[in-house]
């Protein structure tokens, strides 16, 4: 009898406990170079509101039948775009939090349900509110100039911020290990003569996956190279790998499993809203089809080629999977995997400063063949490249006139000019002197 009365009472206490407040058990916030991202975490969801003030900019978080469990941290606002952060209650029941800014910002909320890391969450957003002067597109002016340019080399580190990524049993965060990797990369290519590097993230902030991929395109980027560490199920998993995305399907049934796990990023990171439209995807998938696969396949193999005196290779071929981040349509890009998080002495080599180095160098190895191979018109590397060899080509299959004068961008009256040529018709195994 009395035991029962006891059960009682708990379960009593259980359900007021449930019907209190929502607690705020913590918050963090994520700055980015052009947002900033804030999240509570909640014992359960909530219910909010947001608008904003002006003079001076502030947003206000309304939060229905919520209570502060914790001190509001002690954030450095320095790289954010936040002044300050304060709180008071808002009736009875109500929790108000005032953003202080430091500007004009389009503000986004959502919530997000528990994942492995992490409870209930609200996720609010702050994007910088676009000035009309940064918004001009200067690039195109520039790249009609004659001067050859720069091959640029985006440098896409996985995961960040609220995405920790795969985590090793020590704890090694794959975010961690990508950006670390990404920086040494960055460097390399800063000291190689034609090339230059665009960092996708330069810091521990989530970018979604849409938007790596646009800016690596507002960039105008040559190719793109996304850094992560695997992770499986079984610790005893290991190896290399060097990915291009696939419209198809997977090569493997890891390689699904992984595409999958990558994907499921923006879930975590709450961008899901952002995807491509239907339309886009269609255009993007045909595009790939074409040139921009062949060169993914290029760089991939080259790649996969100088990793192997690094670490074992998971598989001694180029693996293709549905990987969002790589569907750029007119961007080269590849994934590589460095090894796996996920196996005890794997993770402790990536933790080392030496190995993630060594890495970054057999990726900039790959790069480095392929486009002396093959440098994109126009640019330095490509101006430089003008070697006897190189000045003349022999006439295969399929070749026109105007193709090869395209492809030694030169004209087709010039070309014409150099070799007495008259008509259009071309001999298959001729030499043609390139002027
Ligand atoms: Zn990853």
């Amino acid at each position: 009898m009395k035991r029962t009365g006891l059960a009682l009472v708990l379960l009593l206490i259980a359900s007021v406990c449930q019907a209190g407040p929502v607690q705020i058990q913590g918050l963090r916030m994520w700055p980015a170079p052009d947002n900033t991202r804030l999240v509570f975490d909640l014992n359960a969801p909530v219910q909010h509101s947001l608008f904003t003030l002006s003079g001076p900019e502030r947003l206000v978080i309304d939060l229905k039948n919520a209570s502060l469990l914790t001190r509001m941290p002690a954030f450095d606002y320095d790289k954010s775009l936040l002044r300050g952060i304060r709180h008071a209650r808002h009736g009875e029941r109500n929790l108000r939090v005032v953003l202080d800014l430091k500007g004009k910002v389009r503000p986004k909320s959502f919530v997000l349900k528990p994942n492995r890391e992490y409870g209930h969450r609200l996720v609010i957003d702050l994007h910088q509110a676009k000035t009309v002067s940064n918004n001009a597109p200067a690039r195109t002016v520039q790249s009609m100039k004659r001067r050859p340019r720069d091959i640029i080399v985006a440098i896409d580190a996985g995961h960040g911020g609220e995405d920790p990524g795969a985590v090793g049993r020590r704890g090694t965060r794959e975010k961690d290990i990508a950006l670390a990797v990404a920086r040494r990369l960055e460097r390399l290519i800063a000291r190689e003569r034609g090339m230059r590097a665009v960092m996708i993230r330069s810091g521990d902030y989530y970018v979604g996956l849409q938007q790596r991929v646009k800016k690596a395109r507002q960039h105008r980027a040559d190719l793109f190279i996304s850094l992560h560490a695997d992770a499986f199920r079984s610790p005893k998993a290991k190896g290399s790998s060097v990915f291009v995305v696939s419209h198809k399907g997977a090569t493997s049934e890891t390689a699904r499993g992984l595409a999958e796990s990558e994907n499921s990023a923006d879930l975590i990171g709450g961008v899901s809203l952002e995807e491509m439209d239907p339309l886009t995807r269609y255009v993007v998938v045909d595009m790939l089809k074409n040139s921009t696969m062949e060169d993914s396949h290029a760089v991939a193999r080259g790649v996969l080629g100088s990793l192997k005196h690094v670490n074992a290779l998971h598989k001694n071929r180029v693996e293709q999977a549905g990987f969002k981040v790589l569907k750029a349509p007119d961007i080269p890009s590849i994934l590589v995997e460095m090894a796996f998080i996920s196996n005890p002495s794997e993770e402790k080599r990536l933790r080392s400063a030496k190995y993630q180095q060594r890495m970054a160098e057999a990726v900039m190895k790959g790069v480095r063949a392929y486009f002396r191979k093959d440098p994109p018109p126009g640019t330095l590397l490509a101006a430089r490249d003008r070697t006897p060899e190189a000045r003349r080509h022999v006439i295969s299959r399929g070749d026109t006139l105007s193709g090869i004068a395209n492809r030694y961008q030169v004209s087709v009256a010039r070309l014409r000019d150099a070799n007495g040529l008259r008509g259009d018709v071309l001999t298959v195994g001729k030499v043609l002197r390139i002027p």
